[in-house]
């Protein structure tokens, strides 16, 4: 009899690490997630995962021997050759030879990826673009990221430190990006971007529901804040979602227009505003798109994965 063959996924953010065995229909198995404690530098946290998930296998009964391969998404800038990470801010992490020190504690062949790639891969292989080969994800959180699948595969670029989605300018001299450059589609189109529209709007209009939506306390105000008001008539609020929307979808007309891919996933808080997002967002993508009206254009929807997305991308690559 065949044994199945698994493989191990594992998510790095920087509050916590998620972890799951995967198996060969590419479903998790069994899950687990610990702190990061970024205090405790790399070498201790890389110790803590590996003990992590000895303790899961133990606790499922899976051999190690059964395992083939472990795969990692982490934040930052990725190595995806050496599986090192060059650096990543949240974690803050310099030249941390992940591969080679979680390869001391478990002797498996393991890769490493961008955590966005690696989401980006989950749901091109079992969650909102499964059986598509070419697909873009974007993440819309405190930064935009994504990822991008070319014929099945992540596009890594020939070098670290590509597929900066968020970090391509929409506005010359525009918003200050964390990236120390002006306009990008991050500053933009991002939760941070939204909440500092909105707060914005509700200095300049006091009269503005978005107001009474936060109780007067402006630091109330959340992602979620400016697409209440404008569910309710509020006209500050329909402005900042049409202004947000319009810019999104500037940004993605100019991935479609560079890579035509099959399908669009969005993921993050702000795209569980469902329609009341994406259908505009459509619309302006499709109109504007080059020959739009000619060759398909992207269908655009909400990635259904979760964080599940990453454990499962991390297992495949
Ligand atoms: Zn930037």
């Amino acid at each position: 009899m065949n044994e199945v063959k698994y493989k191990i996924g594992i998510d790095i953010g920087g509050t916590n690490i998620k972890m799951g065995v995967v198996n060969d229909k590419n479903e998790i198995i069994a899950k687990k997630s610990i702190k990061t404690d970024v205090k405790l530098g790399y070498i201790k946290i890389i110790k803590n995962m590996a003990n992590a998930i000895k303790e899961l296998l133990y606790l499922h009964k899976i051999d190690l021997n059964n395992c083939i391969s472990i795969g990692i998404g982490c934040p930052g800038t990725v190595n995806f050759k050496t599986g090192e990470i060059l650096f990543a801010a949240n974690l803050l992490w310099e030249g941390v030879p992940l591969a080679e020190e979680l390869k001391k504690n478990i002797d498996l062949p393991i890769k490493v990826s961008n955590d966005a790639n690696c989401a980006a891969l989950g749901e091109a292989i079992a969650g909102g673009a499964k059986g598509v080969h070419n697909m873009v994800l974007i993440t819309l959180g405190t930064g935009v990221g994504g990822g991008v699948i070319i014929d099945g595969k992540i596009y890594e670029g020939g070098s670290p430190g590509g597929v900066e989605l968020g970090h391509t300018v929409l506005v010359v001299d525009g918003e200050q990006c964390t990236c120390g450059r002006k306009g990008c589609f991050e500053a933009y189109a991002s939760a941070t971007a939204l909440i500092r529209d909105t707060k914005r709007a509700a200095e300049k209009n006091p009269n503005s529901l978005i107001n009474e939506l936060c109780s007067k306390n402006l630091s109330k105000i959340n992602g979620l804040t400016p697409f209440e008001a404008a569910r309710l008539g509020d006209e500050e609020g329909i402005a900042i979602i049409d202004r947000y929307i319009m810019h999104l979808a500037e940004g993605i007309i100019d991935i479609v227009n560079i890579f035509r891919p099959e399908k669009i996933l969005l993921s993050g808080g702000i795209a569980n505003q469902g329609d009341a997002l994406i259908e505009p967002l459509k619309k302006y993508v499709k109109k504007y798109t080059f020959a739009g009206d000619k060759i398909h254009v992207a269908d655009i929807k909400q990635a259904t994965l979760g964080n599940d997305a990453g454990i499962i991308g991390a297992a495949n690559l």
